[in-house]
């Protein structure tokens, strides 16, 4: 005989709370309704003495193994269609993991890539940052005024940089951080640095972007060059003809296709 408090409740064994009835029902798997001795044509329902919120939770479906999944199909407590799904989900969400798995390690390999081709352009920031901070503590106007105009291209460059690489844009490795400062900036930070005393200027550390003139995109300039050396072409000797080629073929023209 059931200990029952009312029709309603039913006192529990275990935390011994009286509770509502459906609490306590509980329904066999096929397997277990074998094992007792049910026929199992329909779902066998029982009334226990322990609450259902006193119970171990029965593991579910998605928590069970391939093997343990197919004993269920075995016992008849899920189908066949069930199995494959649960498999099939299965697969689906092993496969989305590994893609974002690989879509990871692309991003973090490029990140990479960028961060070793803005190495350059973050030491001379580095260092033109010291150069100013020297500059201020020896209250040296020039080296100030030079420094600061060049920090200033510098952070703006690396900015722009950093936008791309944010963008995960692929990183061109012929790229000099050097061709992005334009040539108002390129002529001031020139000028500042004239200014400097020579004596001084002599001790300093050469600016990255000055030590090549070329890094300066002067499209008249080249452009005119470029004109003379194909008109001399024109009147010269095959062998000087094909000396002025290879010139010309040298010279840097990429900033013609940007026009
Ligand atoms: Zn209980």
């Amino acid at each position: 005989m059931e200990k029952v408090s009312t029709n309603l409740t039913k006192r529990c064994k275990k935390c011994g709370e009286d509770r509502e009835l459906s609490l306590f029902k509980y329904t066999l798997t096929r397997a277990e309704a074998l094992a007792r001795g049910y026929k199992a044509e329909f779902k066998v329902q029982l009334e226990g003495k322990t609450c259902n919120l006193c119970k171990k939770k029965r593991r579910p479906l998605k928590a069970l193994r391939a093997s343990e999944l197919r004993s269920r199909v075995e016992s008849g407590d899920i189908n066949e269609a069930t199995y494959e799904h649960i498999l099939a989900e299965r697969a689906k969400s092993a496969k989305e993991r590994l893609s974002a798995n690989m879509k990871r390690y692309w991003e973090r390999a490029l990140d990479m890539e960028w961060a070793n081709h803005l190495k350059p352009l973050k030491n001379e920031i580095r260092l033109v940052t010291n150069q100013h901070f020297n500059g201020m503590r020896k209250d040296n106007k020039e080296i100030v005024a030079f420094a600061e105009a060049y920090l200033k291209a510098l952070l703006r460059v690396q900015a722009q940089l950093a936008i791309k690489a944010d963008n995960r844009e692929k990183v061109d490795p012929d790229h000099d951080w050097r061709k992005d400062v334009t040539d108002a900036e390129y002529d001031e930070i020139e000028a500042l640095e004239l200014k400097i005393p020579v004596n001084t200027r002599i001790k300093m550390r050469r600016a990255q972007l000055l030590t090549l003139k070329s890094y300066r995109r002067n499209p008249k300039a080249e452009g005119a060059l470029l004109n003379t050396l194909k008109q001399a072409e024109q009147h010269f000797n095959p062998s000087a003809k094909a000396q002025v080629g290879s010139t010309v073929e040298k010279l840097d023209t990429s900033w013609l296709d940007e026009l």
